[in-house]
């Protein structure tokens, strides 16, 4: 029956899309990828006789001719979304159009340039007694932030920020994050192309952010951590300490009295 798949690709290694998303772009009569955003190799997933289409060349106009036509020929088309289709992925403006079409639509989640980035400096972007929250943000361009939503109020909170879309305004950022008051040794990295085999990684402190990342000529696909969490050890986790309790362990009841 005609439906579409937004399928999150991951961040760049063909071997981070989920199996689901390999089965239903292997099943797909017709694929649309962004050729910039998407490894090019997650496309051999996709059967031989399948129409191949690039995004970038449709607007969103044409996407609907596309999906009404989905309709009419009983097509199963895949959608492929860099990382995960659950932040910045414009995929509810198409869902909105689906539904106006009558498309049924389903998402499959992928792995985030957030868990990639994580990966590949080899943090916990979360440390017991540091940073328990990880703001996911960006600053505004073309697109304006709602109001209360800024990167200073943010900054604020002075837990571990991950900030997207935003590498091309370094200085600008970094003078937002200063302002909202994380200190100018705060930790940062910076990784650019997350899992693709050109991937690169910028670790100094938030005073140097701007400065290392135009150095770099870091503009665009790099996203930035910022926060104490990302150097600090933290103390030791609940979860595997033998006085909390959990699904699977109960604490001994000495332990379980002292516990916080
Ligand atoms: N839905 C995507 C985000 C798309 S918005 C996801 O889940 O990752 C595009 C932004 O995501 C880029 O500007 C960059 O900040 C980040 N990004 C996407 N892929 C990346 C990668 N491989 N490495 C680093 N940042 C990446």
């Amino acid at each position: 029956m005609a439906r579409v798949w937004f399928i999150g690709a991951g961040p760049g290694a063909p071997d981070l899309l989920t199996v689901r998303g390999a089965r239903l772009i292997g099943e797909a009569d017709v694929v649309i990828w962004a050729r910039s955003l998407v490894n090019e190799r997650v496309m051999e997933h996709a059967r031989p006789d399948a129409e191949i289409l690039e995004s970038t060349t449709i607007p969103l106009e044409g996407v609907r001719e596309l999906y009404e036509r989905a309709v009419v020929e009983d097509l199963r088309v895949a959608r492929v979304h860099s990382g995960d289709p659950s932040v910045y992925s414009a995929v509810m403006e198409q869902m909105e159009l689906c539904k106006e079409i009558g498309l049924p639509w389903e998402i499959v989640p992928g792995v985030s340039s957030l868990g990639a980035a994580a990966a590949a400096i080899g943090r916990e972007l979360t440390v017991p007694e540091v940073s328990q929250s990880v703001v996911l943000t960006r600053r505004a361009s073309r697109t304006p932030m709602p109001a209360g939503e800024d990167i200073r109020s943010f900054a604020a909170h002075g837990t571990t920020m991950a900030i997207f879309l935003s590498a091309a305004r370094p200085r600008a950022l970094q003078e937002e994050l200063l302002e909202g008051g994380y200190a100018p040794d705060t930790p940062c990295a910076v990784v650019y192309k997350a899992s693709w085999p050109d991937e690169m990684i910028i670790e100094c402190p938030l005073e140097e952010l701007a400065h290392r990342v135009r150095e770099a000529g870091f503009t665009r696909q790099a996203l930035i951590l910022v926060g104490p969490g990302l150097a600090a050890g933290g103390t030791r986790s609940h979860l595997y300490s033998p006085r909390f309790s959990h699904m699977f362990r109960r604490a001994k009841p000495e332990e379980r009295e002292n516990a916080s």
